[in-house]
C-alpha cells in the first residue's frame, strides 16, 4: 500500500503530520479555494494520466484573485507539484487530487481578505465512483436555491459556496433521491450539487449559461467539443426552465467526481425513457476514453505521470 503523503508548507511530507491549527482562519470561515482533479490508472497502458490538469489549475488561480489568496505558485509549479506527489505516493489506482489554498492565518475574528496570510496544500486519495449507481441517477429539484454571483462567485471553487451544495446534496439524499438540480433566484436551471447539467432536445445538445451560476465545468467544455466535433451536435447555451427538463429527451450530468452520469428521473417523472439516451451514451463512452488516455486524439487533456 503506497505511503499517504501531501505537499504541506512547501515540502512532501507524511499527511499525518499535515496539520493545521483550530485557529485557522479557513476553518471558521471558509476562506479557501479548492479543485477536483482525477488521476486515472490505466492498467493496459500501466500508466498514470492526469485529466487537464493545466484548466483545472487556471480556474484555480482564478478562484485565488476573487479570494486574494497569494500562493507562491502559478500554473506550471503547481502542475510540477502534482506530478512530484503522485510519483512519491506511487498509486497505481484512480485518484482524486486535491489542491487547496487557504487563509493559513491563525487568527479567528478578522474579516479583511488582504490583510490575512494564505498557504497552500495538495493532498491524494484513492478515489472509484462518486455516484454509486450502474444506470440513470434520480433526481429532484432543490429548495435550495443556487447561490448567485453577487453573493459568493460559483464560476469558481471557493470553499465557503460549498456550504450551498452540501445543502442541497443532503436534503436530496435524505429524501431518497441520488442528487439535487439547483434553480437561480430567478428559477432559471443552473446545475447539480457537484456536475453541470445538459438537456437533449430534438438532437440539440443545450447547457444553461455560466452566467446562470454555474462552475464553469471542466468536464463541460470536454462534453461540448466532443459532441461539436465528434458528433456534430449543435450545442447551444442558453437559460433552460425547470419544466423543460421534464419534457427533455435526454438529461445528464458532468463532473470530474461524476464524469457525465444520465438522469432518469426528476422529480419522480421519466426523462425520455428513464434510462440513458443515445446521445448521453455516445458523450460518456467517449469522455470516460479520454480520460484514461485511450483517445488517440484527445490524448493532449492528459498528463502522463512518469511513474518508476
Ligand atoms: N459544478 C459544481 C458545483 C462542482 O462542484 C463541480 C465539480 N468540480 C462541477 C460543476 C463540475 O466541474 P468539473 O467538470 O470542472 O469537475
Amino acid at each position: 500500500m503506497p505511503d499517504a503523503l501531501a505537499y504541506f508548507r512547501g515540502k512532501i511530507v507524511p499527511l499525518s503530520d499535515a496539520r493545521v491549527s483550530v485557529t485557522t482562519h479557513a476553518l471558521h470561515y471558509g476562506t479557501a479555494v479548492f479543485e477536483g482533479i482525477r488521476g486515472n490508472w490505466n492498467e493496459g497502458h500501466k500508466k498514470m494520466y492526469v485529466f487537464r490538469m493545466r484548466e483545472h489549475y487556471e480556474r484555480f488561480i482564478q478562484g485565488c484573485r476573487i479570494m486574494m489568496l497569494d500562493i507562491p505558485y502559478g500554473v506550471d509549479e503547481l502542475c510540477q507539484i502534482t506530478i512530484e506527489l503522485l510519483q512519491s505516493c506511487g498509486y497505481r489506482e484512480d485518484l482524486y487530487i486535491r489542491p487547496l489554498a487557504y487563509k493559513s492565518e491563525e487568527r479567528v475574528a478578522n474579516l479583511k481578505l488582504h490583510e490575512l496570510a494564505s498557504d497552500f496544500t495538495l493532498i491524494v486519495v484513492p478515489f472509484g465512483a462518486y455516484i454509486e449507481t450502474d444506470g440513470a441517477i434520480n433526481c429532484c429539484t432543490s429548495s435550495w436555491r443556487r447561490i448567485d454571483d453577487t453573493i459568493i462567485p460559483p464560476r469558481v471553487k471557493i470553499s465557503g459556496h460549498y456550504v450551498n451544495s452540501i445543502l442541497a446534496k443532503t436534503e436530496a439524499v435524505l429524501a431518497g433521491f441520488d442528487e439535487a438540480i439547483m434553480l437561480t433566484q430567478n428559477g432559471d436551471v443552473s446545475e447539480g450539487t457537484g456536475e453541470n447539467l445538459f438537456m437533449v432536445t430534438n438532437g440539440v445538445l443545450y447547457s444553461p449559461l455560466v452566467g446562470d451560476n454555474n462552475l464553469t465545468g471542466i468536464t463541460r467544455d470536454s462534453a461540448m467539443t466532443l459532441a461539436r466535433n465528434e458528433l456534430g451536435l449543435e450545442v447551444v447555451e442558453r437559460a433552460i426552465r425547470r419544466s423543460e427538463l421534464y419534457l427533455a429527451d435526454e438529461v445528464f450530468l458532468t463532473g470530474t467526481a461524476a464524469h457525465v452520469t444520465p438522469v432518469g428521473t426528476l422529480d419522480s417523472r421519466d426523462i425520455g425513457n428513464g434510462g440513458i439516451g443515445p446521445i448521453t451514451r455516445e458523450i460518456r463512452d467517449m469522455y470516460l476514453d479520454a480520460i484514461r488516455g485511450d483517445s488517440e486524439k484527445y490524448l493532449n487533456w492528459c498528463t502522463e505521470v512518469p511513474l518508476e
